[in-house]
């Protein structure tokens, strides 16, 4: 495969098993940092689901127990900078936004905080009570998010990947201070941390601060984990759900395997027809949303459970979003009998152009979107970040097209409730 400037990122992995991935910009006013915890609502069955999200709330809490001035998020953040912290199915995420002229005390804080969990019983209990509320207001969120949550639960079944990351009442109440302790010790070990910085900074500078810092003393258990089974869709369980005023369709594509190289690179490009607004009219909605659960090297293993692509369709009114689904498969169809029109594969190849040129005034976030892709997808995410197009031939890539956009799909439709 030809590469481009494989020096968009050194990817390093220090003595303890933390992998450092840098990418130097021309940046002077700040600088970013991703911290990736392989711990996600994958690894939880259903009695303890959403407790790696409630142990994400419960990182730089220290609530009232500690004078302000003492708090690492506070002194973070009152140097202007911003933290964020998320947890999904693969990973919990933190993120660090500081200005460049304070980084290295930022870094240091920033890792500390997510190294310890110093929480008391109170801010346990208070932030238990914060995540019943996020539960309980997930039903008045957008129709979209829970028509989501509904195929992933018809799709997943009683895998983890059908389960809401946030948990359920009963599970989050049942979770105590412990198993916190616990999980935080089980997973938060440097073995299983990525962490990006993307910024105008020197590399050896920042592994001295991250040496520095308590993250990197934590020791690394050998304390095994219980691995989430290989998903097998169920191609057939889609259907009408019931409930959503919106005029929604998802239709969910199989993804080539995490193993397959080759399928992997070829379907990154392919996908770029789906950024290309020009395919479908622009009165039209397309959304197009990647789900891709190849797992983050877990040790030795890789944690390969399934793969899939989601394109959901909206339109503003049940007639149009009929017309739109119609077109959408008439065209989807129409390419894998034919192939790429001259005219479609040259519109491909400009949109990976265009990202290529564009990367280099990219800010950090564009860099960790990439990097994840790489972090979760290995050698096949790294075609997002250096193969390049003109290394693949046409057919090739209608060969995959065809593969995983002519098969087998499973498709949700939202239907309004009667009353
Ligand atoms: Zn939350």
């Amino acid at each position: 495969m030809a590469t481009e400037e494989k020096n968009d990122g050194q990817i390093l992995t220090l003595e303890n098993g933390l992998r450092v991935i840098f990418v130097k910009t021309q940046d002077v006013a700040t600088a970013y940092v991703a911290l990736l915890v392989d711990c996600g609502s994958l690894y939880e069955d259903a009695r303890i689901s959403g407790i790696s999200h409630l142990l994400e709330h419960l990182i730089g809490e220290e609530g009232k127990t500690k004078e302000k001035r003492n708090r690492l998020l506070y002194r973070v953040e009152r140097t202007g900078a911003e933290v964020t912290q998320c947890t999904g199915h693969q990973f919990t995420e933190f993120q660090l936004d500081t200005p460049l002229k304070k980084w290295a005390l930022n870094l240091r804080l920033f890792l500390d905080m997510v190294a310890g969990l110093r929480c008391t019983e109170e801010d346990f209990a208070r932030e238990q009570k914060v995540v019943l509320n996020e539960i309980e207001d997930n039903g008045g969120s957008e129709a979209t998010y829970i028509f989501g949550l509904e195929a992933d639960k018809r799709a997943f079944g009683q895998h983890s990947l059908g389960f809401d990351v946030i948990g359920s009442k009963n599970t989050v109440s049942s979770i105590t201070i412990e198993m916190i302790k616990a999980w935080h010790k089980r997973f938060y070990q440097p073995q299983r941390i990525v962490l990006i910085v993307v910024g105008n900074l020197n590399l050896e500078r920042v592994i001295r601060v991250v040496k520095k810092s308590k993250l990197y003393s934590v020791a690394n258990r050998k304390t095994p984990i219980r691995l989430p089974p290989k998903i097998e869709p169920d191609w057939d369980a889609g259907g009408i759900i019931k409930g959503f005023d919106k005029n929604i369709v998802k239709i969910i594509f199989p993804m080539p395997s995490f193993e397959d190289e080759v399928d992997g690179a070829l379907f990154y490009f392919v996908q770029y027809i789906f950024d290309d607004k020009s395919t479908l009219s622009l009165s039209w909605e397309v959304e197009r949303k990647l789900g891709i659960y190849g797992g983050i090297e877990a040790e030795d293993n890789k944690t390969v459970c399934g793969c899939y692509y989601e394109v959901t369709l909206h339109a503003s009114s049940h007639k149009l979003l009929k017309r739109l689904e119609r077109k959408f498969f008439a065209w989807i169809d129409a390419i894998c009998e034919r192939g790429f029109s001259n005219d479609l594969f040259a519109r491909i190849r400009n949109r990976r152009k265009q990202d290529i040129n564009e990367r280099k005034s990219r800010e950090g976030y564009w860099w960790r979107d990439n990097h994840i892709d790489y972090i979760e997808n290995n050698r096949l995410g790294s075609a997002r970040l250096f193969v390049d197009i003109n290394a693949f031939d046409k057919r090739e890539m209608e060969r995959v097209f065809r593969k995983y956009f002519g098969g087998k799909r499973l498709i949700f439709r939202s239907l309004k409730r009667k009353r």
